[in-house]
């Protein structure tokens, strides 16, 4: 690694980690509680972190308005769960990319977007020499240096911390690829971040933790958790692992190790998180709704233009949908109220997981439903530990769509904030 510095002397110091790809030394996280570290507070005015965080008081409707030209619709019942979109499609980049999380379709477009030289430089995450799964913000200004940020990491990178060396460095249209957290603050501040274009290309994000506690899971998981090199749950139901000699495991969601997990193994953020499918971005790359395959949700028209760069590298679909979502959501909502903070609880012996592990892919929800299904876990759980944890944080960070997303289920109603437990209680700080 090479260090050099940037061209102006207020721009922080530069570190170039591949050809093209470069991070900055970035101040200090202010102490936020909750936060993600998206990288807001690291830049000189951290007070904005109180105007654009999603944990504090999200206005999802009229950023909606305003970036994709309208409100949900009620009458299209999808746009309730996956937010405001044009169209949706099953997809697979051809030939899909080593390294990549599922076949590259996102990284391929930061390469597009640099190729045609739509944008100057994209910010994302790469994972460090000493830990691949430790996410560090960088800036990619060349199309090959893409290939560096392929796949997951788990874990906060300060993102947003690159905004003003970005600015400093004189980019003016730049793309990010963002997790929802992140998407948030970068809609929220978007005209005072004086870019002529900010490009969002957006992941779903669910269930992230900090990569030391990631470590721990993998820990769990095998008895060589240092050569684990990809991990991801699939819609089928399955953790698929990959290791550094080749090897492949795919275990059954029912025989994970969750309940050896610590009950603050996934922080109150990532439980309550309010935007699973990231609302905000102009084109949402997933894979929850795409039956093996990658799941695009086109938002805007800036979101269809991105799927036309690809051309004929992508193969798409319409998606679908098999099964009934609403027994594995009630009975995925009664054990989160049954844990009461901690970690679902799993009432099933252990010699019945394997073959319900095995039937799930078949009889469980799939492709859409699957989303949908996951979707509503997601509200509950996020309502459920907010009124546990933080009820005076639920009147203001939960958007009106979420409680709608579950309205039909049975959860326990609102307590009073006071008859919060001290223990499991939240400051309303942040
Ligand atoms: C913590 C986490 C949870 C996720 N949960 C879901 C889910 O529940 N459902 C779903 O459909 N999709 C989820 N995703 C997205 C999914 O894993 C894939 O990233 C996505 O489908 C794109 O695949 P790809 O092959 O196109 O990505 P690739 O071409 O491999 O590119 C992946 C991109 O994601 C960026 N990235 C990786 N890790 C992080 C990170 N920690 N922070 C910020 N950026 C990162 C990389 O830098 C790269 O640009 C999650 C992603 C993360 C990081
Ligand atoms: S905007 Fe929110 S997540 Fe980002 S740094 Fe500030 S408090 Fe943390
Ligand atoms: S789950 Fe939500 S809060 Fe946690 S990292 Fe993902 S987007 Fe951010």
């Amino acid at each position: 690694m090479t260090t050099a510095t940037a061209h102006a002397a207020a721009t922080p110091r530069a570190e170039i980690l591949y050809p093209g790809v470069q991070t900055f030394s970035l101040g200090p996280a202010a102490h936020r509680h909750p936060c993600t570290d998206c990288g807001l507070s690291r830049t000189s005015d951290p007070h904005r972190c109180g105007q654009a965080c999603q944990f504090v008081k999200p206005d999802y409707e009229t950023l909606e308005r305003q970036i994709h030209g309208r409100p949900r619709d009620p009458d299209r019942p999808d746009e309730l769960h996956f937010g405001v979109f044009r169209q949706m499609y099953q997809a697979w980049l051809q030939p899909p990319r080593v390294g990549a999380q599922w076949s590259g379709i996102t990284t391929r477009l930061a390469e597009r977007l640099l190729e045609s030289g739509e944008v100057e430089a994209v910010l994302t995450v790469t994972g460090t020499e000493d830990d691949p799964w430790r996410p560090v913000p960088v800036l990619v200004t060349d199309p090959a240096g893409a290939a560096y940020c392929r796949g997951m990491r788990m874990g906060y990178a300060p993102l947003l911390g690159l905004l003003e060396p970005a600015r400093a460095l004189g980019l003016k249209r730049v793309a990010a690829i963002a997790l929802p957290c992140q998407t948030y603050p970068l809609r929220a501040l978007s005209d005072e971040l004086g870019f002529d274009r900010l490009d969002i290309i957006g992941t779903p994000c669910s269930d992230n933790t900090t990569t030391e506690r990631f470590h721990d899971f993998l820990g769990l998981l095998d008895d060589t958790p240092e050569s684990i090199r990809y991990l991801e749950f699939r819609a089928d139901y399955h953790v698929e692992l990959r290791f550094s000699d080749g090897r492949k495991r795919e275990i059954p969601f029912l025989q994970l190790p969750i309940s050896q997990l610590p009950a603050d193994f996934f922080p109150l953020t990532c439980r309550t998180c309010v935007d699973y499918p990231n609302a905000l971005a102009d084109l949402t790359v997933g894979y929850m709704a795409g039956r093996g395959e990658q799941w695009l949700i086109e938002r805007n028209e800036r979101g269809a233009e991105l799927i036309g760069l690809l051309g004929e590298e992508l193969r798409l679909r319409a998606p679908t949908s098999a099964g009934k979502r609403s027994g594995p959501v009630q009975g995925f909502i009664d054990n989160t109220q049954r844990a009461a903070g901690g970690m679902p609880t799993r009432s099933m012996p252990n010699w019945l997981r394997p073959i319900v592990g095995r039937l799930m892919p078949y009889v469980g929800p799939r492709g859409l439903e699957f989303a949908r299904a996951r979707l509503e876990m997601k509200a509950a759980e996020t309502l459920i530990h907010l009124r546990q944890s933080a009820p005076r944080r639920a009147k203001t960070m939960v958007p009106e769509h979420v409680p709608k997303l579950v309205q039909n289920y049975r959860i326990a109603p609102p307590r009073d904030p006071e008859d919060a437990p001290a223990h499991h209680r939240e400051s309303d700080r942040s």
